[in-house]
């Protein structure tokens, strides 16, 4: 991988940060625990809860997501980066693009 493809990743990858960031802050702000006498307009309680659930469930993969893209912007700058971990050939970078975040070819993977 040259340095401006890894220039262009880098930048790509803090744009996501970036926008995962701020999902992970709205979700955080869906996943506050629902008062009992909470006035939720047309939602009953149980819906209420539901979508907790569902914006908990999304906050967990966010956050997994947002370690991975941390981790992928510290490997960046390592000479093994876009290298497969598994058969130490390159990474297709349309597959890098996609998830900077993977360590594997899609052989591999
Ligand atoms: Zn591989």
């Amino acid at each position: 991988m040259s340095p401006e493809e890894k220039a262009l990743m880098k930048s790509k990858i803090q744009a996501d940060l970036e926008a995962l960031r701020s999902d992970i802050a709205g979700l955080e702000e869906s996943t506050q625990p629902i008062a009992p006498d909470v006035s939720l307009g047309r939602l009953t309680r149980m819906d209420a809860i539901q979508n907790k659930s569902v914006n908990e469930a999304a906050l967990s993969e966010s956050l997994v997501k947002l370690e991975k893209l941390k981790s992928a912007l510290t490997k960046l700058d390592e000479t093994n980066f876009g290298v497969c971990e598994s058969c130490g050939e390159a990474i297709a970078p349309a597959r890098l693009e996609y998830m900077p975040e993977t360590t594997t070819c899609v052989n591999c993977a």
